[in-house]
């Protein structure tokens, strides 16, 4: 667990909600609800954790519970349904493990027969929470499987054969062992439903609700959603008992260690942006950045185009087999890798410290994506800058997000962003891969010429919107490809003329 939620502004945080109204009670499940200030400064030792996990907890260097844990846990411990309002960066992920951690310690695993599940929408999630529960049960013998695609089958089988006492699953990877009668769900004490309105935008809710049929009715269900669209609402009408509501404030404001810029493009050429992305990206004051791009091809048409312009850059997104995107997650957060091209999806819900930029290639076309985006910098009271590259056609996406955030950010001037030029390249002169001119130096911000972008055919041609689905896609479904059984060997970086079998396969 790499970063941690910022403690000068936990106080502010503490503006938690509790004791909102139950379900089916009145059918006002959205209504305003009362707000209870918490005034004083608790400690974990307030929640009523045993010993063993208090000292996994100081060891981790925690001492004072977020307002998700402070509320979530002690409801938890009780044996209660739990409705988390909370995004990534709360500390909503030890909310849940905690209380579970605890409530796991009496009794035992037995084979095939989970005691806990806990379900997250991408792998990098599942990973990271794996990751959380094996800080927090070290002192515990509890076993743990992480059942994720793109990892091959058997070592899992082995685990849950053996007894799992934690299942930390994506949905499509557990129905598929679920389907090979590896595994029996009606012993499944507590489930955990992480990023719900995450697991909706992806496709996931049929997936959800054939699983939540699969597990016995007497239950404790944690769910935790950072929005509660009417899908959602109605998942948790159906499936959870009597729920308490715990919701923390979400920063619809952006941090104010943000500075936010617009880069304001006379067209929206993708020649364009890149190049304005290239002369936001050679500043002084870049270390390391995120970029986010709305569609998958973009992403990897962004990553590539800026490898060829000598940046350190790689592509995330849910068409990489999972080998690679570890393998680029971890050459980031060691500062080996300097810039990560990410989808929404890709990026939702990694714990990614210390960036100092977020680039924006495409403004979201969801305003809160763009408070997520951003929210990527400026943590843990550093100070970060977010850029987002805006065009004549964003005006309505801009609209949004200064209603979001309350403010038009201020423009960014760059000399050598002068998108005229661009127009007046020779058309096409983007399709193919071509010899850089110039060398490998780094483009100056100064001198950045416009044209010498050398992306591939595919970079430049009309894109339909992909939608970014991760390669743990439902199920009964598709059969999973090679790649997805992750036998395939990791993309190399840098392809020189050579496009690898995914971009050819996302530019289709
Ligand atoms: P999460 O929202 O669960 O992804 O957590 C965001 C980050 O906050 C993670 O890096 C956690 O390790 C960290 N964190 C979790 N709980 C606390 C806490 N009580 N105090 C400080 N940081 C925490």
């Amino acid at each position: 667990m790499a970063g941690r939620v910022d403690s000068a502004r936990r106080p502010l945080m503490f503006r938690a909600t509790y004791g909102a109204p139950k379900r089916g009670a009145s059918g006002l499940a959205n209504a305003p609800v009362p707000q209870k200030i918490v005034q004083r400064r608790m400690t974990f030792n307030d929640l009523g954790l045993s010993p063993n996990l208090l000292s996994a907890i100081a060891d981790a260097g925690y001492d004072t519970p977020t307002p998700i844990q402070a509320g979530a846990i002690p409801i938890a411990l009780t044996g209660k349904d739990v409705l988390g309002i909370a995004q990534t960066g709360t500390g909503k992920t030890a909310s849940f493990t905690l209380p579970m951690i605890e409530r796991l310690s009496r009794g035992r695993a037995r084979a095939r027969m989970p005691r806990s599940l806990i379900l997250a929408p991408t792998r990098e999630l599942a990973a990271q929470v794996a990751e959380n529960f094996e800080t927090y049960t070290k002192n515990h013998k509890l076993s743990m499987a992480l059942l994720i695609g793109g990892v091959s089958f058997e070592p899992q089988k082995k685990i849950l054969d053996q007894g799992a006492d934690v299942l930390i699953a994506t949905p499509g990877r557990l129905l598929d062992h679920f389907e090979r009668g590896g595994l029996l769900l009606t012993g499944v004490e507590i489930l955990v439903i992480d990023e719900a309105d995450r697991m909706l935008d992806m496709g996931f809710i049929p997936d959800i609700e054939r699983i939540l049929k699969l597990l016995p009715p007497r239950r404790q269900t944690l769910f935790f959603s950072a929005t509660m669209p009417p899908e959602i609402q109605r998942l948790v009408d159906t499936f959870l008992r009597d729920p308490e509501r715990v919701e923390v404030a979400r920063p619809a404001q952006t941090a104010d260690t943000i500075t936010q810029y617009i880069l304001k493009t006379t067209d929206g050429q993708p020649k364009t942006k890149r190049a304005a992305l290239r002369a936001a990206i050679n500043r002084d004051s870049v270390k390391n950045g995120i970029i986010f791009c709305n569609r998958k091809r973009d992403v990897d048409i962004v990553a590539r185009s800026l490898q060829r312009h000598g940046l350190s850059a790689a592509p995330i997104h849910g068409d990489l087999d999972q080998a690679q995107r570890m393998k680029t997650l971890a050459e980031f957060k060691s500062g080996e890798l300097r810039l990560l091209v990410a989808s929404d999806v890709a990026a939702r819900g990694l714990d990614i410290p210390a960036v100092s930029h977020v680039f924006n290639v495409d403004i979201p076309r969801n305003a809160d994506d763009y408070v997520h985006r951003i929210g990527r910098t400026g943590r843990a009271g550093m100070t970060g800058e977010a850029v987002t590259l805006v065009t004549p056609e964003d005006k309505k996406a801009l609209a949004a997000v200064v209603k979001l955030i309350g403010r038009e950010p201020d423009s960014l001037e760059l000399d050598s962003v002068r998108p005229v030029e661009t127009a007046e390249e020779t058309p096409g002169e983007d399709k193919k891969p071509r010899a850089r001119r110039g060398g490998r130096k780094r483009t100056s911000t100064k001198t950045a010429p416009m044209s010498e972008d050398t992306a591939t055919a595919s970079a430049d041609a009309p894109v339909e919107p992909v939608s970014e689905v991760s390669e743990d896609t439902p199920k009964p479904r598709r059969r999973r490809s090679k790649k997805d059984s992750g036998d395939a060997a990791p993309a190399p970086r840098g392809f020189g003329d050579h496009v690898p079998e995914f971009l050819l396969r996302s530019a289709l």
